[in-house]
């Protein structure tokens, strides 16, 4: 393909996707395939001859769409939102074209210096207080990891070296290997699975801390963990606090355990993918009083911030606590503008060498939303998500499993785990609307997460009817009843 046939393609390629998103609701929103499909439907190997791109969009549309579950549906309502927007699609296609690798200031410097000044802008919006930004000379400043799970690995691994150095230091007859054996970190027992994934990686345990009643941790059940494993000669080093639970959106109590790991040398490290968003709203700020304990902070404007995926800001108070963790300088890496002040080395920062141009995604978003329209959007998701609560609450069948704080809502019919499993087995298999569950301790819940970029209260007044109508059908079966 040359330069003429690619500006030709290019523009069929862009009048494609944006038919897929205005005419998504055509389509059904999670797909009929079973596994394995796919592989029959396309050649064993590669083909041999060059092929045209005709035939190549043509099986986009008889190969991948029947396996596509359309997250930007308006009747996607599972898991949590994926980021979406035009300006980040543009964006991505920008840094797609530039096709350079940011691990250096030198690799290419706007890379660099565009990710620094974003990360600030962020941190601006959520108002994070001013160690975290970089300014122009600052000790802390931000960094996009590829993932949540890549941001809490990288506090997990800078703080593990942290603690080895601050006990050794302490105790020079201890070698590395006795002091990592009594390390021990943790986290909520609602905590997503990729801080025990961190844990397995580190090698290090890790421990769950017990929620209350509204599934928060609070500092007194921190510090109990605390007093009794230093009891029992470990050595507690990371605390990684989460801010929106993947299943119930709730939120520990940071600010009761910011001190709690300020008194005991634990690494704060704060998970708020989903929540963090909403902190760009300032009536949702308060959540995030405590952060000033954080070493560091973390969310994906990837899920609801409208910067495509890949996009997971990640920011830390000193700076030095990750490069002097992850520093390794090969020849071929060297430059004349080594980290120092101004110069940022994000290679330093990150497991990976290699990184892409993502800033750009958050560059193109900020300024064609403005935050007025980003808080717009936080806002409408909020208002829809009581909109569903509002309706579950008024029919008496069923109950409200967790506070309704952002966009998200627990809720089950009043029976058997069964009976709720059935339900959710009804509206998945009907195709309608999709959904996922939860475990809130020994209940399962349906979680009903406002999604869609373009989702309206008449989707979310389609979605309860619906589910209404099965309940109400299921209900009737007198078998299932228990
Ligand atoms: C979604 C989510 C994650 C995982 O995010 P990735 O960026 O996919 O790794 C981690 N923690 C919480 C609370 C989440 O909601």
């Amino acid at each position: 393909m040359n330069a003429s046939e690619f500006r030709k393609r290019g523009k069929e390629m862009v009048d494609y996707i944006a038919d897929y998103i205005e005419e998504i609701e055509k389509r059904q929103v999670y797909p009929n395939v079973e596994p394995g499909y796919l592989r029959p439907l396309i050649p064993d190997s590669a083909p041999q001859e060059p092929e045209t791109f005709e035939e190549i969009l043509k099986d986009v549309e008889k190969i991948i769409m029947p396996g596509v579950t359309h997250w930007h549906h308006p009747h996607f309502f599972a898991y949590f939102p994926t980021a979406n927007s035009f300006p980040a699609l543009l964006a991505d296609m920008l840094s797609g074209g530039l096709g350079c690798i940011g691990f250096s200031w030198a690799s290419s410097p706007a890379y660099t210096e565009m990710e620094m000044v974003m990360l600030d802008w962020l941190g601006k919006m959520v108002n994070l207080p001013p160690q975290f930004l970089a300014g122009k000379d600052g000790e802390g400043g931000g960094v996009i990891q590829g993932t949540a799970s890549e941001a809490t690995l990288v506090a997990l691994l800078a703080a593990r070296t942290n603690a080895i150095k601050r006990v050794h230091t302490a105790n020079p007859e201890l070698t590395q290997g006795d002091i990592l054996s009594r390390l021990v970190a943790y986290s909520s027992d609602q905590a997503h699975s990729s801080v025990e994934k961190a844990g397995l990686i580190a090698g290090v345990k890790i421990k769950q801390v017990p929620t209350d009643e509204k599934f928060a941790v609070c500092g007194s059940a921190l510090q109990k963990t605390v007093d009794e494993d230093k009891a029992a000669d470990l050595i507690p080093f990371f605390f990684c606090a989460t801010l929106g639970t993947t299943a119930s959106c709730a939120f520990d109590k940071i600010l009761e355990l910011g001190p709690v790991c300020n008194k005991e040398n634990i690494w704060m490290h704060i998970d708020a993918e989903y929540a963090g968003s909403s902190f760009i709203c300032p009536e949702f700020q308060y959540l995030l009083d405590g952060v000033e304990f954080a070493d560091s902070f973390n969310f994906n404007p990837h899920k609801w911030l409208l910067v495509n995926f890949d996009c997971s800001t990640m920011w830390v108070k000193k700076r030095r606590d990750l490069t002097c963790a992850f520093k390794i300088d090969p020849p071929y890496l060297k430059h004349d503008h080594q980290e120092s002040g101004l110069i940022t080395d994000y290679r330093h920062w990150q497991i990976p060498l290699g990184r892409r141009f993502r800033s750009l995604k958050m560059w193109f978003v900020f300024r064609m939303y403005g935050v007025k329209g980003l808080q717009e959007y936080i806002r409408k998701h909020v208002k829809l998500a009581h909109e569903f609560e509002v309706l579950v609450r008024q029919d008496d069948r069923f109950e409200i499993c967790a506070d309704v704080i952002l966009g998200l809502v627990c809720f089950r019919l009043k029976g058997s785990n069964k009976l709720n499993e059935t339900l959710l087995k009804s509206i998945n298999d009907a195709r309608k609307i999709h959904l996922i569950s939860c475990h809130l301790r020994e209940k399962f819940v349906l979680r009903f997460a406002i999604c869609a970029r373009t989702v309206e209260s008449v989707h979310v007044q389609f979605a309860w009817k619906h589910i209404e109508k099965l309940a109400t059908e299921l209900l009737r079966a007198p078998l299932q009843q228990q």
